[in-house]
């Protein structure tokens, strides 16, 4: 088999800014892949509490909305351990990454058409189970068209980083727009399924001459005699899952409420199992058994940003939607266009940031530090949602400068904390798991949106103060607790900052 730098030899190394041609495939893969996602996110929950005459489904009240879009998210997520796996042994990323799109696609398609309740949950098994396959593998596909030493590759993973948010920027003002204009959901989530087809289409667009080798073959290959054994697992795990739905089912206890708590259970053991499997694994070094050990404290902050950034497309587009003045002199926005603010302050902070830490240089805040300070953000951004709930008394409708306000403020924590989570990852996991890394870091939003699910309940039984008041304050209470541990990670870190 081909090793890392005889596959890097294959691909062309200039052509796209300066970087590897091939950038330019995954950049516009992953670009329209998010242009997708988020542009379909920023319409669902509507979608689905919106009565039929405004053309919503009117299948959920708001809260069981939330709670549903919150436990897709965690799915979304976690079905990257499974796309991670079947490229590292069956595939290969790149056929993976393509079968991934396929799905999306024909997930958006579904949306597209009116085929009510049914087509909704198809579409999201589609999705749920195309961006396992594509995600974390087209991140990969960067990593492997650069030489390890190559001085490019992390400005490579901040021009893709841009390529995603770029991506989530536009989408939701163009699918809000086109559903507003048409007063159509399906025409709206029809614009997600063209972005994802083009998505493919830039994918294969010289793809053997622009990505060589790289993602071609499978980096372990399974074994025969594994074959046999694995077919014979999932069989088994595939007939006790259906049992167990036939007995739910039979009982009368296959509810929306029971899924929602069903995979709430799944999304939070999903990373304790695979900690213990790392952990107990006879291929973890002692050392490495430490990394782990100061990983679980930023895995638990990283979880906490994302239980408050993900409420962005949830408790706080509901709030958009039903308590914020969407007039705006003679014209009302659409609420849909508040998903464009978290991507837009990434694109317009990313690159300040990243100056910040050039000119800091060694002296600039460890990952730890930056993992705490990412809490302090993200809970003063629900901190402040507590002045209007008081102010408007919950009844009056707030001005739309509130929530600008609370997206630019989570904004400043993802930036300190996104970018250097995936990295610290793929530094701190073990060896013998390196291709489960990148899964392993979407596991904090897994398990995010696995609590969120549980939240959006709350929501509706406690008062707008209380619930940001709280959420809040718990994110700031983590910090304090996450900077008295920082002396305590960075010893177990070793070397690693
Ligand atoms: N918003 C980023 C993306 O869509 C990060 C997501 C996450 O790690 O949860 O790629
Ligand atoms: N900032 C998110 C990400 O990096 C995008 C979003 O939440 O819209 O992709």
């Amino acid at each position: 088999m081909a090793t890392k730098e005889e596959i890097v030899k294959t691909v062309p190394q200039k052509g796209f800014f300066g970087h590897p041609k091939g950038l330019f495939n995954l950049f516009f893969t992953e670009f329209w892949e998010r242009f997708s996602y988020y542009g379909m996110k920023a319409l669902l929950v509507y979608f689905m509490y919106k009565s039929v005459t405004d053309g919503g489904l009117a299948l959920f009240d708001k809260s069981t909305a939330a709670s549903i879009m919150s436990i897709y998210g965690s799915l979304v997520y976690m079905s990257g351990i499974i796309g991670a796996w079947i490229a590292d042994r069956i595939l290969g990323t790149r056929r993976t990454i393509f079968w991934g799109g396929l799905l999306i696609m024909l997930g958006h398609i579904c949306l597209a058409l009116p085929g009510g309740a049914t087509f909704l949950f198809i579409s999201m098994v589609l999705i749920i189970l195309g961006t396992g396959l594509l995600k974390p593998n087209v991140s990969s596909v960067v990593g492997d068209i650069y030489s390890t030493n190559d001085p490019r590759r992390d400005s490579g993973f901040s021009i893709f980083y841009m390529g995603i948010n770029l991506g989530a920027f536009l989408s939701p003002l163009i699918v809000g727009a086109v559903q507003q204009e048409f007063q159509s959901y399906h025409a709206g989530f029809s614009v997600a399924a063209v972005g994802m087809a083009i998505g493919l289409i830039m994918f294969k667009l010289s793809e053997k001459k622009n990505l060589g080798m790289a993602g071609v073959a499978p980096a372990n290959p399974l074994a025969k005699n594994e074959i046999k054994s694995i077919v014979k697992k999932a069989i088994i795990s595939l007939v006790i899952f259906l049992v167990l739905v036939l007995i739910v089912y039979l009982k009368g206890w296959l509810t929306i409420g029971f899924v929602i708590n069903f995979f709430t259970v799944i999304g939070v053991l999903a990373p304790i199992s695979v900690f213990i499997w790392m952990f107990t694994s006879k291929s973890t070094k002692k050392e490495e058994k430490s990394h782990l050990l100061a990983y679980i404290p930023l895995f638990i902050a990283g979880t906490m940003f994302w239980v408050i950034q993900e409420q962005g497309s949830t408790i706080l587009a509901i709030y958009a939607d039903t308590r914020t003045n969407l007039e705006i002199g003679s014209k009302t926005i659409s609420p849909a266009f508040f998903q464009s603010l978290n991507p837009l302050f990434i694109i317009i902070l990313a690159p300040i940031m990243a100056a910040l830490w050039m000119k800091l240089g060694n002296k600039g805040p460890s990952t730890p530090v930056k993992f705490s300070f990412s809490l302090l953000f993200a809970g003063a951004s629900f901190l402040i949602m507590v002045i209007p709930a008081m102010t408007s008394g919950g009844t009056e409708l707030i001005s739309p400068w509130w929530l600008v306000l609370s997206f630019f403020l989570v904004v400043i924590g993802e930036l300190l904390m996104s970018p250097v989570g995936l990295s610290a990852t793929t530094k701190l996991a073990p060896e013998a798991f390196a291709a489960q890394a990148m899964s392993l870091w979407f596991l904090t939003s897994t398990v995010a949106q696995a609590i969120n699910a549980q939240l959006a309940k709350v929501f509706d039984k406690v008062s707008e103060v209380q619930y940001f008041g709280y959420l809040g304050g718990a994110a700031i209470v983590l910090f304090v607790i996450m900077l008295i541990l920082c002396p305590w990670i960075s010893r177990k870190m070793g070397s690693i900052r």
